[in-house]
């Protein structure tokens, strides 16, 4: 396999890094990383833990680690010190990298720490990347949205895989400049927002907290692309029309990227009326890396994820794991995937790995139709977002996404619950945009017999202050309805 970031030796004095005020060229990146990942190798560590805060030391430590070929396992370091004590339980880390000024919690006592200089290292010489691309490059644990995370082992041969795949789908060059306000410890914004730019050769800013003001000031001063998450996006859309500078600002970006979840359709509408930008959806997992998106150029259709990546085979399969030979838009099915994009398998969990592959293809637990031209519309994931109801499958998001047109509604979830002549029934989770004044139960009735069907429509709705989110966005569903 060829190297992963070669741009490390030929980028020069071009820009890499910058994170807030601190910045990075080529040259400075690749001493500060080889100068790390010389020290790695004579550790002898088989797997370090990276403490991912979004600084300018992360993202050295990740680029160190890869030359070095030594796995790492990126921690969140607002996760609690159960999350961590199992995440470093089941990783086994040698070491743990952190910049040198941070304060690491008591679970990760029994690590030795090695401070990550991304600044003060002279030129070392340089290390070279290892060969294999079979060789595991790091262990990501998935976002716990569904239950307790699982480290998927990634090799590098599907970071290669993915992020190629993806420069093609987004003509993603070195002349790129990506703004980045994700956190740094999951795929979306530490495999996509720091090894995809530096892979291209091209640089990324990251601006700490995302603010609509920070990304805007980003892509005004030559900024070509974002990278964001739907609840980004949402804040986005909440202002973009009354904010003519944002507008503006949004309309110069080369590429509006979304995903970790799905993009409301609303949103997108709105961010597109108001720039006249689409926003371009792309769906992946942790593992598995990208497997769809929308195409650079193409017209996006809002809902939708696009076609399979480069190299990516899509099937979608029934209840009985037949393949579904449907292109109507509407038939759905789970989505499996087989691909140079796959992980290796998950951590310590031989069953969990041997339970997601179904003769090659990875079950990825999303369901999905499919459009006779093959573009991938995601209904939602199989254990939370399909609803059971008289006979039919009904797609929350489907049902989301009419809910939050509604303007009395800021947020909106939607989950089946047991009912014993439906079998499941339809429930409305509604953040108001007033507290003080809710939609009424009739008023929302009237809106979605607008736009549902009948058996689609909310049986009942249920008004709360906020829905549980994780680090990403993500809504909980699963804590829905049960004590925080
Ligand atoms: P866990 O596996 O621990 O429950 P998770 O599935 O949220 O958590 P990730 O690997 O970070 O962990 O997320 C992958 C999931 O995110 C996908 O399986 C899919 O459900 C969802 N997803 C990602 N991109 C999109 C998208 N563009 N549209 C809809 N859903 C998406
Ligand atoms: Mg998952």
């Amino acid at each position: 396999m060829t190297t992963l970031l070669p741009a490390l030796r030929t980028g020069g004095t071009r820009p890499a890094l910058r994170f807030g005020e601190r910045a990075l060229d080529y040259d400075a990146l690749a001493a500060a990383a080889d100068a790390l990942a010389t020290r790695l190798r004579e550790s002898g560590a088989d797997r370090v833990a990276l403490w991912a805060t979004p600084t300018l030391e992360t993202a050295v430590g990740a680029v160190a680690a890869v030359l070095a070929g030594v796995p790492f396992v990126p921690l969140n370091p607002r996760s609690g010190d159960r999350e961590l004590g199992h995440v470093v339980a089941d990783s086994v880390p040698t070491l743990v990298l952190a910049a040198p000024d941070d304060q690491l919690p008591a679970a990760l006592d029994g690590l030795t720490r090695v401070a990550i200089d991304a600044e003060g290292s002279g030129p070392a010489p340089a290390v070279a990347e290892p060969e294999d691309g079979e060789a595991p490059a790091l262990v990501v644990y998935t976002s716990g949205t569904t239950g307790p995370p699982k480290g998927a082992v990634i090799p590098r041969r599907a970071l290669a895989g993915t992020l190629d795949a993806l420069a093609e789908a987004w003509a993603w060059t070195e002349d790129d400049v990506l703004v980045h306000a994700l956190p740094l410890f999951h795929v979306h914004g530490l495999v996509l927002g720091v090894l995809g730019p530096l892979r291209r050769g091209g640089a990324l800013r990251h601006v700490g907290r995302f603010s609509p003001e920070a990304v805007a000031a980003e892509l005004r001063s030559g900024a070509t692309m974002m990278f964001g998450v739907p609840t980004m996006y949402h804040r986005l859309a909440e202002t973009v029309g009354t904010d003519p500078e944002l507008a503006a600002a949004l309309g110069r970006a080369r590429l509006l990227v979304s995903g970790s979840a799905a993009l409301a359709r609303h949103d997108h509408e709105r961010i597109t009326a108001a720039t006249g930008r689409q926003v371009v959806e792309r769906y992946g997992m942790t593992e598995t890396l990208m497997n769809t998106s929308v195409r650079v150029g193409a017209e996006p259709r809002p809902g939708s994820v696009g076609l399979p990546l480069a190299g990516v085979e899509l099937r979608l399969v029934d209840e009985d794991g037949k393949e579904l030979d449907a292109w109507d838009g509407e038939t759905i099915g789970e989505i499996q995937v087989r691909g140079p994009n796959l992980f290796s398998g998950y951590l310590n969990r031989p069953d969990a790995t041997a339970a997601a592959f179904d003769d090659g293809w990875f079950r990825t637990g999303d369901m999905a139709a499919r459009d006779p031209d093959g573009w991938v519309r995601i209904v939602g994931r199989k254990s939370t977002d399909l609803i059971k109801s008289g006979g039919y499958k009904i797609g929350a998001g489907e049902i989301e996404n009419a809910l939050l047109e509604h303007g009395g509604v800021r947020d909106a979830a939607v989950t089946g619950e047991p009912d014993p002549d439906l079998g499941e029934r339809v429930v409305a989770w509604i953040v108001p945009t007033d507290p003080q004044r809710p939609p009424t139960a009739e008023e929302l009735a009237a809106h979605v017999a607008e736009r549902l069907a009948p058996h689609k429509r909310p049986r009942e709705v249920r008004m709360v202050a906020e829905l549980p989110r994780n680090d990403m966005g993500k809504i909980l569903k699963r804590r829905l309805g049960t004590a925080p």
